[in-house]
């Protein structure tokens, strides 16, 4: 579905992305994982059309994202940055709003659809109490929530996150991490996110791609890819991987070097 083909790219001079590829199929759960600075948000921007590639190209269902025009790109694909400037006193509600600018007209004023859809993601989001509340007034956690409604009244197949549960208490994670499985498996979102905890990409992820230095060093399975040679090497840490009993699935949990000098 999403084809990422030799994908190289950078900042000025600076090359970051090194001769990327990788698929992503329909409704992959799909966490980028890596080291600060290894090229996970570079990476998003490509996909996201937000920066250019200096080569390479990225197809979704075959079709160049270069061949889109920008409103059908907005409904194909949608993007929550790292970082957005919650900082202006407008409603929850307006917040919301703003995820339609794909469908709106030139006067930007909402349809009965516009409502339709908003009202839809806002009960979905267990958001409709803090409506009428200013967003600079909220909590991360609710804060969070609203930025999500934002992305998903943009109506895409494709939802792609930057490390959305990093400033979140394991609480609020976990809420945000259900609200994402749910969008994956009852509405068919593809997900694609960069994560730093491992133990979550391991959890609620399918496919997982390993970076290293603008590189994929490892993709696949969890399972594949939280190998605790790969990790050792490429966090350069030491660390074990055991398999959570209930999911089943890989967990890794860090050594202190301490511990392995005094056995
Ligand atoms: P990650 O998300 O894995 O932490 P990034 O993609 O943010 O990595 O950054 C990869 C490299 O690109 C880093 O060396 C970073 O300093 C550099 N970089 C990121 N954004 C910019 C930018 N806007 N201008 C110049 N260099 C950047």
């Amino acid at each position: 579905m999403i084809r990422i083909e030799n994908i190289s790219a950078g900042y000025l001079n600076k090359e970051v992305l090194k001769n990327i590829s990788c698929d992503i199929e329909q409704k992959d759960f799909f966490g980028i994982i890596g080291k600060n600075g290894a090229g996970k948000s570079t990476l998003l921007k490509i996909l996201c059309d937000l920066l250019n590639p200096y080569s390479g190209n990225i197809y979704i269902d075959g079709k160049n994202i270069k061949s889109f025009s920008k409103k059908d790109f907005a409904k194909t694909i949608s993007f929550l940055p790292q970082y957005v400037d919650t900082s202006l006193s407008f409603t929850v509600s307006e917040f919301v709003m703003f995820g339609r600018y794909p469908y709106m007209n030139i006067f930007k004023v909402p349809s009965n659809n516009d409502y339709t859809v908003t009202k839809k993601v806002m009960d979905f989001l267990n958001i409709t109490d803090f409506l009428e509340r200013k967003i600079n007034e909220l909590s991360d956690g609710e804060k969070q929530k609203v930025l999500i409604a934002q992305v998903l009244a943009q109506e895409t197949d494709i939802i792609v996150f930057d490390e959305p549960i990093s400033h979140l208490d394991i609480g609020n994670q976990n809420d945000i991490l259900e609200i994402l499985r749910d969008l994956n498996e009852k509405y068919n979102k593809t997900i694609i996110l960069t994560l730093h905890d491992l133990n979550i990409a391991g959890e609620f992820c399918n496919k997982l791609a390993l970076m290293e230095n603008g590189s994929i060093y490892r993709q696949g399975t969890p399972e594949e890819v939280l190998n605790y040679k790969d990790i050792e090497r490429v966090y350069n840490t030491t660390v074990i991987v055991k398999t959570n009993p209930i999911s089943n699935k890989p967990y890794v949990i860090p050594v202190s070097k301490n511990k392995i000098k005094t056995g």
